[in-house]
Protein backbone atom coordinates (compact mmCIF):
# COMPACT_ATOMS: atom_id res chain seq x y z
CA UNK A 1 0.00 0.00 0.00
CA UNK A 2 1.27 3.21 -1.08
CA UNK A 3 1.05 5.90 1.86
CA UNK A 4 -1.52 7.99 -0.14
CA UNK A 5 -3.74 4.42 -0.32
CA UNK A 6 -2.83 4.53 3.56
CA UNK A 7 -4.20 7.75 4.44
CA UNK A 8 -6.97 7.38 2.12
CA UNK A 9 -8.12 4.44 3.75
CA UNK A 10 -8.01 5.75 7.26
CA UNK A 11 -11.21 8.14 8.15
CA UNK A 12 -10.21 11.45 8.73
CA UNK A 13 -10.61 11.57 11.98
CA UNK A 14 -8.14 8.68 13.25
CA UNK A 15 -5.29 10.96 12.04
CA UNK A 16 -5.14 12.52 14.48
CA UNK A 17 -5.13 9.42 16.70
CA UNK A 18 -2.61 7.60 14.85
CA UNK A 19 -0.60 9.95 13.22
CA UNK A 20 2.22 7.95 12.55
CA UNK A 21 0.91 4.41 13.51
CA UNK A 22 0.57 1.61 10.83
CA UNK A 23 2.06 2.64 7.53
CA UNK A 24 3.82 5.55 9.47
CA UNK A 25 5.50 4.86 12.83
CA UNK A 26 8.67 3.92 10.92
CA UNK A 27 10.56 3.57 14.34
CA UNK A 28 8.07 2.74 16.40
CA UNK A 29 8.78 5.35 18.74
CA UNK A 30 5.17 6.72 18.40
CA UNK A 31 4.20 2.84 19.79
CA UNK A 32 5.40 4.09 23.34
CA UNK A 33 3.46 6.65 23.63
CA UNK A 34 0.42 5.63 22.63
CA UNK A 35 0.46 2.02 23.82
CA UNK A 36 2.90 2.38 26.82
CA UNK A 37 2.93 5.87 28.41
CA UNK A 38 -0.87 7.52 27.51
CA UNK A 39 -2.53 4.36 28.73
CA UNK A 40 -1.01 4.84 32.20
CA UNK A 41 -1.69 8.90 32.53
CA UNK A 42 -5.30 8.54 31.35
CA UNK A 43 -6.46 4.78 31.41
CA UNK A 44 -9.69 4.81 29.35
CA UNK A 45 -10.00 8.54 28.15
CA UNK A 46 -7.93 8.61 24.91
CA UNK A 47 -7.96 10.62 22.01
CA UNK A 48 -10.64 9.46 19.89
CA UNK A 49 -13.22 8.89 22.47
CA UNK A 50 -13.82 12.48 23.40
CA UNK A 51 -17.47 12.87 24.43
CA UNK A 52 -18.22 11.22 27.89
CA UNK A 53 -22.18 11.28 26.77
CA UNK A 54 -21.09 8.44 24.00
CA UNK A 55 -20.64 6.20 27.25
CA UNK A 56 -24.33 6.78 28.32
CA UNK A 57 -25.61 6.52 24.30
CA UNK A 58 -23.98 3.29 24.04
CA UNK A 59 -24.74 1.52 27.10
CA UNK A 60 -28.03 2.63 26.69
CA UNK A 61 -28.39 1.20 23.14
CA UNK A 62 -27.04 -2.01 24.25
CA UNK A 63 -29.13 -2.23 27.23
CA UNK A 64 -32.02 -1.63 24.58
CA UNK A 65 -30.85 -4.24 22.89
CA UNK A 66 -31.27 -7.10 25.65
CA UNK A 67 -34.60 -5.62 26.44
CA UNK A 68 -36.37 -6.63 23.68
CA UNK A 69 -36.80 -10.04 22.23
CA UNK A 70 -33.75 -10.15 19.06
CA UNK A 71 -31.73 -13.61 18.10
CA UNK A 72 -28.35 -12.45 20.29
CA UNK A 73 -26.04 -12.81 17.47
CA UNK A 74 -23.57 -10.22 16.13
CA UNK A 75 -26.12 -9.62 12.81
CA UNK A 76 -29.08 -8.81 14.97
CA UNK A 77 -26.78 -6.31 17.12
CA UNK A 78 -25.35 -4.95 14.36
CA UNK A 79 -29.02 -4.54 12.52
CA UNK A 80 -30.22 -2.61 15.77
CA UNK A 81 -26.97 -0.64 16.42
CA UNK A 82 -26.17 0.98 13.35
CA UNK A 83 -29.60 2.64 12.81
CA UNK A 84 -29.80 3.92 16.32
CA UNK A 85 -26.07 5.79 15.92
CA UNK A 86 -26.93 7.13 12.87
CA UNK A 87 -29.97 8.86 13.72
CA UNK A 88 -27.83 9.73 16.93
CA UNK A 89 -25.10 11.22 14.93
CA UNK A 90 -27.85 13.05 12.87
CA UNK A 91 -29.56 14.69 16.45
CA UNK A 92 -26.46 15.52 17.77
CA UNK A 93 -25.16 17.30 14.08
CA UNK A 94 -28.78 19.09 14.56
CA UNK A 95 -28.09 20.21 17.83
CA UNK A 96 -27.73 23.91 18.05
CA UNK A 97 -26.60 23.81 21.62
CA UNK A 98 -24.40 26.99 23.18
CA UNK A 99 -22.18 24.42 24.47
CA UNK A 100 -22.16 22.46 21.58
CA UNK A 101 -18.21 22.05 20.79
CA UNK A 102 -17.01 19.57 18.30
CA UNK A 103 -18.90 17.08 15.85
CA UNK A 104 -20.48 13.40 16.73
CA UNK A 105 -19.21 10.09 15.03
CA UNK A 106 -19.50 9.75 11.49
CA UNK A 107 -19.73 13.05 10.26
CA UNK A 108 -18.13 12.99 7.01
CA UNK A 109 -20.55 10.85 5.53
CA UNK A 110 -23.67 12.57 7.57
CA UNK A 111 -22.59 15.97 7.37
CA UNK A 112 -23.87 16.64 3.42
CA UNK A 113 -27.04 14.62 4.38
CA UNK A 114 -28.50 16.49 7.22
CA UNK A 115 -26.96 20.04 5.07
CA UNK A 116 -29.48 19.27 2.64
CA UNK A 117 -32.74 19.46 5.25
CA UNK A 118 -34.94 16.52 3.87
CA UNK A 119 -37.65 16.00 5.63
CA UNK A 120 -36.67 13.05 7.01
CA UNK A 121 -33.67 10.75 8.11
CA UNK A 122 -32.90 7.25 6.68
CA UNK A 123 -31.64 4.59 9.61
CA UNK A 124 -30.30 2.58 7.31
CA UNK A 125 -27.91 5.69 5.64
CA UNK A 126 -24.48 4.25 5.42
CA UNK A 127 -23.01 6.82 8.09
CA UNK A 128 -19.61 4.54 8.48
CA UNK A 129 -18.11 1.47 7.29
CA UNK A 130 -16.68 0.34 10.66
CA UNK A 131 -19.81 -2.53 11.13
CA UNK A 132 -20.24 -1.26 14.96
CA UNK A 133 -19.64 2.25 14.12
CA UNK A 134 -17.90 4.67 17.03
CA UNK A 135 -18.33 1.70 19.45
CA UNK A 136 -16.64 -0.81 17.87
CA UNK A 137 -13.93 0.87 16.94
CA UNK A 138 -13.33 3.85 19.67
CA UNK A 139 -15.45 3.02 22.52
CA UNK A 140 -16.20 -0.41 23.05
CA UNK A 141 -12.48 -0.90 24.31
CA UNK A 142 -12.54 2.01 27.17
CA UNK A 143 -16.39 1.26 27.90
CA UNK A 144 -14.61 -2.54 29.25
CA UNK A 145 -11.79 -0.75 30.75
CA UNK A 146 -14.25 1.14 33.04
CA UNK A 147 -16.82 -1.71 33.36
CA UNK A 148 -20.04 -0.60 31.84
CA UNK A 149 -19.54 -3.54 29.25
CA UNK A 150 -19.11 -6.78 29.07
CA UNK A 151 -17.89 -8.16 25.42
CA UNK A 152 -19.20 -10.84 24.23
CA UNK A 153 -17.84 -14.58 25.48
CA UNK A 154 -19.26 -17.60 24.16
CA UNK A 155 -17.54 -19.40 26.88
CA UNK A 156 -19.51 -17.34 29.54
CA UNK A 157 -22.71 -17.28 27.26
CA UNK A 158 -22.57 -14.05 26.54
CA UNK A 159 -22.79 -13.97 22.53
CA UNK A 160 -22.65 -10.53 22.28
CA UNK A 161 -21.41 -7.48 24.22
CA UNK A 162 -23.72 -6.73 27.14
CA UNK A 163 -23.86 -3.93 29.72
CA UNK A 164 -22.88 -5.07 33.17
CA UNK A 165 -24.90 -3.83 35.95
CA UNK A 166 -22.95 -0.48 36.35
CA UNK A 167 -23.77 -0.13 32.63
CA UNK A 168 -27.31 -0.78 33.21
CA UNK A 169 -27.60 2.49 35.84
CA UNK A 170 -25.55 4.55 32.84
CA UNK A 171 -28.05 3.37 30.55
CA UNK A 172 -30.94 3.99 32.78
CA UNK A 173 -30.10 7.66 33.67
CA UNK A 174 -29.70 8.24 29.36
CA UNK A 175 -32.75 6.46 28.96
CA UNK A 176 -34.58 8.91 31.57
CA UNK A 177 -33.22 11.71 29.73
CA UNK A 178 -34.92 10.50 26.36
CA UNK A 179 -37.73 8.95 27.47
CA UNK A 180 -39.84 11.46 26.85
CA UNK A 181 -38.89 12.43 23.78
CA UNK A 182 -41.16 11.43 20.24
CA UNK A 183 -38.08 9.36 18.99
CA UNK A 184 -37.99 7.44 22.05
CA UNK A 185 -41.25 6.80 22.20
CA UNK A 186 -42.56 5.93 18.28
CA UNK A 187 -39.26 6.11 16.65
CA UNK A 188 -36.36 3.93 17.81
CA UNK A 189 -37.44 0.53 16.71
CA UNK A 190 -38.57 1.86 13.32
CA UNK A 191 -35.54 1.42 10.79
CA UNK A 192 -37.14 1.12 7.46
CA UNK A 193 -38.65 4.69 7.60
CA UNK A 194 -37.36 7.87 7.26
CA UNK A 195 -37.21 9.32 10.84
CA UNK A 196 -39.04 12.69 10.59
CA UNK A 197 -36.47 16.26 10.94
CA UNK A 198 -38.50 17.77 14.13
CA UNK A 199 -38.63 14.24 15.61
CA UNK A 200 -34.81 13.57 15.56
CA UNK A 201 -34.00 17.56 16.33
CA UNK A 202 -36.35 17.22 19.26
CA UNK A 203 -33.61 14.09 20.29
CA UNK A 204 -31.12 16.27 19.52
CA UNK A 205 -32.25 18.57 22.10
CA UNK A 206 -32.16 16.08 24.87
CA UNK A 207 -30.33 13.33 24.11
CA UNK A 208 -26.58 15.66 22.41
CA UNK A 209 -23.35 15.28 24.02
CA UNK A 210 -23.22 18.92 24.89
CA UNK A 211 -26.75 18.32 26.62
CA UNK A 212 -24.69 16.62 29.29
CA UNK A 213 -23.93 20.07 31.32
CA UNK A 214 -28.00 20.43 31.24
CA UNK A 215 -29.65 20.48 34.93
CA UNK A 216 -31.74 17.06 33.28
CA UNK A 217 -29.14 15.17 32.52
CA UNK A 218 -29.25 12.34 35.40
CA UNK A 219 -26.34 10.84 33.54
CA UNK A 220 -23.59 13.40 34.33
CA UNK A 221 -23.26 12.98 37.77
CA UNK A 222 -23.56 8.87 37.65
CA UNK A 223 -20.91 9.45 34.54
CA UNK A 224 -18.33 11.33 36.18
CA UNK A 225 -18.57 8.92 39.69
CA UNK A 226 -18.01 6.00 36.94
CA UNK A 227 -14.71 7.62 35.62
CA UNK A 228 -13.55 8.60 39.22
CA UNK A 229 -14.33 5.34 40.59
CA UNK A 230 -15.47 2.12 38.29
CA UNK A 231 -12.76 -0.23 36.75
CA UNK A 232 -9.58 -1.49 38.12
CA UNK A 233 -8.53 0.30 41.24
CA UNK A 234 -5.09 1.77 39.93
CA UNK A 235 -6.78 2.77 36.68
CA UNK A 236 -9.14 4.69 38.36
CA UNK A 237 -6.84 6.12 40.67
CA UNK A 238 -4.93 7.56 37.19
CA UNK A 239 -7.57 8.63 35.66
CA UNK A 240 -8.98 10.54 39.03
CA UNK A 241 -5.31 11.98 39.34
CA UNK A 242 -5.20 13.03 35.65
CA UNK A 243 -8.56 15.14 35.73
CA UNK A 244 -7.76 16.71 39.27
CA UNK A 245 -4.20 17.65 37.53
CA UNK A 246 -6.51 18.77 34.51
CA UNK A 247 -8.72 20.61 36.97
CA UNK A 248 -5.79 22.19 38.62
CA UNK A 249 -4.15 23.77 35.12
CA UNK A 250 -7.80 24.69 33.96
CA UNK A 251 -7.79 27.36 36.82
CA UNK A 252 -4.12 28.01 37.02
CA UNK A 253 -4.28 29.45 33.18
CA UNK A 254 -7.90 31.06 33.50
CA UNK A 255 -8.37 33.91 31.23
CA UNK A 256 -6.15 32.49 28.86
CA UNK A 257 -6.89 29.72 25.72
CA UNK A 258 -5.56 26.65 25.77
CA UNK A 259 -4.79 24.45 22.73
CA UNK A 260 -2.48 21.79 22.32
CA UNK A 261 0.94 23.39 21.77
CA UNK A 262 0.27 25.17 24.67
CA UNK A 263 -0.35 22.46 26.85
CA UNK A 264 2.88 20.74 25.62
CA UNK A 265 3.99 24.14 26.77
CA UNK A 266 2.33 24.35 29.96
CA UNK A 267 3.37 20.75 31.21
CA UNK A 268 6.88 20.94 30.25
CA UNK A 269 7.63 24.08 30.88
CA UNK A 270 5.00 25.71 33.39
CA UNK A 271 4.33 28.33 31.12
CA UNK A 272 3.39 29.79 27.69
CA UNK A 273 3.69 32.80 25.61
CA UNK A 274 2.40 36.07 26.82
CA UNK A 275 1.19 38.52 24.12
CA UNK A 276 -0.18 42.12 23.78
CA UNK A 277 -3.56 41.67 25.30
CA UNK A 278 -2.65 38.53 28.45
CA UNK A 279 0.29 38.01 30.62
CA UNK A 280 1.98 34.52 29.88
CA UNK A 281 -0.22 32.05 31.73
CA UNK A 282 2.13 30.11 34.16
CA UNK A 283 1.01 26.59 35.56
CA UNK A 284 2.89 25.61 38.79
CA UNK A 285 2.31 22.31 39.79
CA UNK A 286 0.54 22.13 43.60
CA UNK A 287 1.89 19.84 46.10
CA UNK A 288 -1.56 17.60 45.38
CA UNK A 289 -0.31 17.43 41.48
CA UNK A 290 3.36 17.31 41.98
CA UNK A 291 3.51 13.41 41.04
CA UNK A 292 0.91 13.38 38.14
CA UNK A 293 2.62 16.93 36.78
CA UNK A 294 6.03 15.24 36.64
CA UNK A 295 4.48 12.26 34.77
CA UNK A 296 2.93 14.46 31.70
CA UNK A 297 6.03 16.24 32.02
CA UNK A 298 8.02 13.11 31.25
CA UNK A 299 5.82 12.30 28.71
CA UNK A 300 6.68 15.65 26.76
CA UNK A 301 9.80 14.66 26.88
CA UNK A 302 9.33 10.93 25.09
CA UNK A 303 8.01 13.16 22.76
CA UNK A 304 10.89 15.87 21.99
CA UNK A 305 13.41 12.73 22.13
CA UNK A 306 10.84 11.02 19.77
CA UNK A 307 10.99 13.96 17.58
CA UNK A 308 14.13 13.82 17.42
CA UNK A 309 15.53 10.68 16.58
CA UNK A 310 12.23 10.48 13.89
CA UNK A 311 13.78 13.65 12.54
CA UNK A 312 17.19 12.60 11.97
CA UNK A 313 15.28 9.62 9.99
CA UNK A 314 13.48 11.59 7.82
CA UNK A 315 16.31 13.84 7.20
CA UNK A 316 18.24 10.85 6.38
CA UNK A 317 15.37 9.42 4.02
CA UNK A 318 15.46 12.94 1.79
CA UNK A 319 19.27 12.99 1.93
CA UNK A 320 19.07 9.88 0.27
CA UNK A 321 16.56 10.05 -1.97
CA UNK A 322 18.92 12.76 -3.58
CA UNK A 323 21.79 11.03 -4.49
CA UNK A 324 22.06 8.97 -8.13
CA UNK A 325 20.18 5.73 -7.82
CA UNK A 326 19.58 6.43 -4.56
CA UNK A 327 22.26 3.80 -3.18
CA UNK A 328 24.87 5.07 -1.11
CA UNK A 329 28.20 3.52 0.63
CA UNK A 330 27.48 3.16 4.67
CA UNK A 331 30.55 5.01 4.73
CA UNK A 332 29.76 8.08 2.65
CA UNK A 333 26.67 8.10 4.94
CA UNK A 334 29.22 8.53 8.28
CA UNK A 335 30.99 10.65 6.50
CA UNK A 336 28.44 13.04 5.48
CA UNK A 337 27.60 13.70 9.11
CA UNK A 338 31.14 15.95 9.22
CA UNK A 339 28.92 18.53 7.50
CA UNK A 340 26.59 18.79 10.47
CA UNK A 341 25.37 22.41 10.63
CA UNK A 342 25.03 24.30 14.13
CA UNK A 343 26.57 27.37 12.38
CA UNK A 344 23.05 28.49 10.24
CA UNK A 345 20.88 26.95 12.26
CA UNK A 346 22.10 28.64 15.64
CA UNK A 347 21.84 32.17 13.32
CA UNK A 348 18.67 31.16 11.76
CA UNK A 349 17.38 30.91 15.73
CA UNK A 350 19.31 34.27 16.47
CA UNK A 351 21.48 32.17 19.31
CA UNK A 352 25.26 32.24 19.93
CA UNK A 353 27.36 29.74 19.47
CA UNK A 354 30.40 29.07 21.77
CA UNK A 355 33.49 30.97 21.58
CA UNK A 356 35.25 28.30 19.76
CA UNK A 357 32.65 27.22 17.94
CA UNK A 358 30.32 23.66 17.46
CA UNK A 359 31.35 21.41 15.09
CA UNK A 360 31.12 17.55 13.86
CA UNK A 361 35.20 17.64 15.95
CA UNK A 362 34.02 19.42 18.65
CA UNK A 363 33.62 17.51 22.48
CA UNK A 364 30.16 16.12 22.86
CA UNK A 365 30.40 17.85 26.09
CA UNK A 366 30.91 21.26 24.31
CA UNK A 367 27.46 20.66 22.55
CA UNK A 368 25.75 19.67 25.87
CA UNK A 369 27.55 22.89 28.05
CA UNK A 370 26.06 24.94 24.85
CA UNK A 371 22.54 23.59 25.62
CA UNK A 372 22.70 23.72 29.27
CA UNK A 373 23.86 27.24 28.94
CA UNK A 374 21.75 28.35 25.98
CA UNK A 375 18.62 26.69 27.38
CA UNK A 376 19.33 27.61 30.95
CA UNK A 377 19.05 23.97 32.03
CA UNK A 378 19.03 23.97 35.67
CA UNK A 379 19.20 20.01 35.97
CA UNK A 380 16.97 19.34 38.77
CA UNK A 381 13.49 17.64 37.95
CA UNK A 382 10.75 19.38 39.74
CA UNK A 383 12.14 23.16 38.41
CA UNK A 384 10.19 25.22 35.97
CA UNK A 385 11.91 24.80 33.33
CA UNK A 386 12.47 28.20 31.47
CA UNK A 387 10.23 28.44 27.77
CA UNK A 388 12.02 32.27 27.45
CA UNK A 389 15.81 30.91 27.52
CA UNK A 390 17.70 31.66 24.06
CA UNK A 391 16.78 27.82 22.87
CA UNK A 392 14.45 25.41 24.10
CA UNK A 393 13.17 22.03 22.42
CA UNK A 394 9.88 24.26 21.58
CA UNK A 395 12.05 26.17 19.59
CA UNK A 396 13.40 23.75 18.04
CA UNK A 397 10.55 21.68 17.23
CA UNK A 398 9.11 25.43 15.73
CA UNK A 399 12.11 25.60 13.67
CA UNK A 400 11.72 22.40 12.04
CA UNK A 401 8.12 22.67 11.64
CA UNK A 402 8.43 19.20 12.70
CA UNK A 403 5.33 17.26 11.78
CA UNK A 404 4.35 19.65 8.68
CA UNK A 405 5.70 17.06 6.29
CA UNK A 406 9.48 18.62 5.36
CA UNK A 407 11.20 17.19 2.52
CA UNK A 408 14.73 19.39 3.42
CA UNK A 409 17.63 17.51 4.05
CA UNK A 410 20.17 19.83 5.24
CA UNK A 411 22.78 19.66 7.63
CA UNK A 412 21.06 22.39 9.42
CA UNK A 413 18.55 20.09 10.28
CA UNK A 414 20.94 17.52 11.78
CA UNK A 415 21.91 19.79 14.19
CA UNK A 416 18.85 20.73 15.43
CA UNK A 417 17.89 17.17 15.93
CA UNK A 418 21.24 16.50 18.17
CA UNK A 419 20.86 19.69 19.73
CA UNK A 420 16.85 18.81 20.60
CA UNK A 421 17.82 15.32 21.82
CA UNK A 422 20.94 16.72 23.29
CA UNK A 423 18.06 18.40 25.50
CA UNK A 424 16.68 15.39 26.80
CA UNK A 425 20.01 14.44 27.69
CA UNK A 426 20.83 17.68 29.77
CA UNK A 427 17.72 17.88 31.60
CA UNK A 428 18.16 14.03 32.78
CA UNK A 429 21.82 14.12 32.92
CA UNK A 430 22.49 13.35 36.96
CA UNK A 431 22.00 9.73 37.31
CA UNK A 432 20.18 10.45 40.67
CA UNK A 433 16.83 12.10 39.24
CA UNK A 434 15.73 8.47 38.74
CA UNK A 435 15.41 8.60 42.15
CA UNK A 436 13.48 11.46 43.06
CA UNK A 437 10.38 9.55 42.46
CA UNK A 438 10.86 6.18 40.89
CA UNK A 439 7.11 5.79 40.54
CA UNK A 440 6.96 8.66 38.28
CA UNK A 441 10.14 7.81 36.33
CA UNK A 442 8.24 5.13 33.52
CA UNK A 443 8.00 7.45 30.79
CA UNK A 444 11.90 7.72 30.67
CA UNK A 445 12.16 3.74 31.29
CA UNK A 446 9.45 2.40 28.33
CA UNK A 447 10.81 1.53 25.38
CA UNK A 448 13.81 -0.61 27.01
CA UNK A 449 15.86 -1.89 24.05
CA UNK A 450 13.27 -2.71 21.16
CA UNK A 451 12.12 0.96 21.50
CA UNK A 452 14.36 3.05 22.17
CA UNK A 453 13.83 3.72 25.98
CA UNK A 454 15.37 7.44 27.11
CA UNK A 455 17.20 5.59 30.11
CA UNK A 456 18.98 3.23 28.17
CA UNK A 457 19.91 6.00 25.72
CA UNK A 458 21.07 8.75 28.39
CA UNK A 459 23.32 5.74 30.24
CA UNK A 460 25.10 4.98 26.79
CA UNK A 461 25.40 8.69 26.32
CA UNK A 462 26.92 9.16 29.60
CA UNK A 463 29.76 6.66 28.59
CA UNK A 464 30.46 7.59 25.46
CA UNK A 465 30.82 11.40 27.14
CA UNK A 466 32.89 10.14 29.64
CA UNK A 467 35.42 8.82 27.20
CA UNK A 468 35.66 11.67 25.28
CA UNK A 469 33.38 11.30 22.77
CA UNK A 470 32.93 14.03 19.51
CA UNK A 471 29.32 15.44 18.31
CA UNK A 472 30.17 13.18 15.50
CA UNK A 473 30.82 9.80 17.31
CA UNK A 474 27.31 10.68 19.00
CA UNK A 475 26.00 11.37 15.82
CA UNK A 476 27.16 8.73 13.73
CA UNK A 477 25.96 5.82 16.92
CA UNK A 478 22.66 7.69 16.59
CA UNK A 479 22.42 7.66 12.95
CA UNK A 480 23.34 3.50 12.45
CA UNK A 481 22.12 2.24 15.70
CA UNK A 482 18.89 4.59 16.52
CA UNK A 483 18.06 5.09 13.12
CA UNK A 484 19.19 2.82 10.62
CA UNK A 485 19.16 -0.17 12.59
CA UNK A 486 15.71 0.87 14.34
CA UNK A 487 14.05 1.27 11.03
CA UNK A 488 15.06 -1.86 9.74
CA UNK A 489 13.88 -3.84 12.41
CA UNK A 490 10.68 -1.87 12.40
CA UNK A 491 9.99 -2.30 8.67
CA UNK A 492 10.79 -5.53 8.66
CA UNK A 493 8.52 -6.39 11.81
CA UNK A 494 5.39 -4.31 10.02
CA UNK A 495 5.84 -7.16 6.33
CA UNK A 496 3.56 -9.23 7.18
CA UNK A 497 1.01 -7.18 8.17
CA UNK A 498 1.24 -3.56 7.09
CA UNK A 499 3.21 -4.26 4.18
CA UNK A 500 6.33 -2.94 2.90
CA UNK A 501 7.45 0.35 4.83
CA UNK A 502 11.16 0.17 3.60
CA UNK A 503 12.20 3.77 3.41
CA UNK A 504 15.65 2.31 2.87
CA UNK A 505 17.31 -1.18 3.25
CA UNK A 506 21.40 -2.14 3.75
CA UNK A 507 22.59 -3.96 1.04
CA UNK A 508 25.86 -5.36 1.91
CA UNK A 509 27.75 -2.09 2.54
CA UNK A 510 25.60 -0.14 1.02
CA UNK A 511 22.09 1.74 1.88
CA UNK A 512 19.47 1.63 -0.96
CA UNK A 513 17.08 3.98 -0.54
CA UNK A 514 13.72 3.88 -1.41
CA UNK A 515 11.44 6.55 -3.26
CA UNK A 516 8.31 7.39 -0.84
CA UNK A 517 7.30 9.99 1.66
CA UNK A 518 8.61 10.37 4.93
CA UNK A 519 5.86 11.33 7.38
CA UNK A 520 6.72 12.54 11.03
CA UNK A 521 4.81 14.42 14.04
CA UNK A 522 3.76 14.15 17.18
CA UNK A 523 1.21 11.96 18.84
CA UNK A 524 -1.56 13.59 20.20
CA UNK A 525 -1.29 14.52 24.03
CA UNK A 526 -4.92 13.51 24.57
CA UNK A 527 -5.14 17.29 25.42
CA UNK A 528 -8.29 17.73 23.21
CA UNK A 529 -10.33 14.38 24.75
CA UNK A 530 -9.29 15.65 28.53
CA UNK A 531 -10.52 19.43 27.94
CA UNK A 532 -13.53 18.18 26.80
CA UNK A 533 -14.30 16.21 29.40
CA UNK A 534 -13.91 18.34 31.91
CA UNK A 535 -15.59 21.16 29.75
CA UNK A 536 -18.68 18.78 29.04
CA UNK A 537 -18.82 16.87 32.52
CA UNK A 538 -19.43 20.42 33.78
CA UNK A 539 -15.95 21.13 35.64
CA UNK A 540 -14.83 23.85 34.18
CA UNK A 541 -15.05 25.97 30.90
CA UNK A 542 -14.07 24.85 27.43
CA UNK A 543 -10.07 25.13 27.97
CA UNK A 544 -9.81 26.42 24.41
CA UNK A 545 -11.65 29.87 25.64
CA UNK A 546 -10.09 32.08 27.26
CA UNK A 547 -12.96 31.76 30.39
CA UNK A 548 -12.56 28.51 31.68
CA UNK A 549 -13.14 28.99 35.55
CA UNK A 550 -14.21 25.98 37.42
CA UNK A 551 -17.49 25.43 38.78
CA UNK A 552 -18.02 24.49 41.91
CA UNK A 553 -17.39 20.62 41.35
CA UNK A 554 -14.41 21.18 39.20
CA UNK A 555 -13.27 23.44 42.59
CA UNK A 556 -14.03 20.34 44.66
CA UNK A 557 -12.22 18.10 42.78
CA UNK A 558 -9.45 19.95 42.09
CA UNK A 559 -9.25 20.59 45.60
CA UNK A 560 -9.80 17.35 47.21
CA UNK A 561 -9.14 15.06 44.40
CA UNK A 562 -12.34 13.45 44.16
CA UNK A 563 -15.76 13.78 44.57
CA UNK A 564 -18.48 12.11 46.89
CA UNK A 565 -19.56 8.98 45.35
CA UNK A 566 -23.34 9.15 43.48
CA UNK A 567 -24.22 5.72 45.77
CA UNK A 568 -25.86 4.29 42.67
CA UNK A 569 -23.28 1.76 41.89
CA UNK A 570 -23.53 0.23 45.28
CA UNK A 571 -25.15 -2.90 43.68
CA UNK A 572 -24.49 -5.67 46.16
CA UNK A 573 -28.07 -6.88 47.28
CA UNK A 574 -30.05 -5.92 44.67
ZN1 LIG B 1 -25.08 19.62 21.10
Amino acid sequence: MSLAELSDAVPYWTEDMYPQRGGQDHLGLGSVVTDRILPRLSPGINVLTIHPRYWSFYAFVLSEFWKRDLPRTRAALRAWFRPLECIYSVACSLCNGPNHRGAPIGTRRLSPVVAAKPTGFDPQFHYMDSAMGGYGLYYATVMQTVGLVAPADRRLGVPVDTVTPEGQVVACAFRSVVADTEYYQSWIGRHDEAVPYEVVEEYGQHACFCRLRDPEATDRSILADAFLHLGNEEEARARRMTLRFMCELAAQSAGASIDEPSFRRLIYFGADYGNEDRPAPTFIPTDAVLSTARRWRLYQMREYFNASVNEMWRRLCYWGLKKDGHLIQSAEVSASLHSIDFMSFSADLGVDLPEAGLSAVSSYRELLDWVIEAGAVSGELDDRWDLNADLTEDRIIGWLNYGRGSTASGADRLAAAMTLITFVAARLWRDELALVSPADWFPVVHGGHERLGIQRFLSRLRDRETNGATVWDVAEWLTFDYVISQHERVAMAKLPTTGDTFRFRREANRLRFFPKGAQVGMNNSRFNALATFLFELGWSGYLYDEYHDLTPEGQQLRLDGDLSPTGKFDLEGV
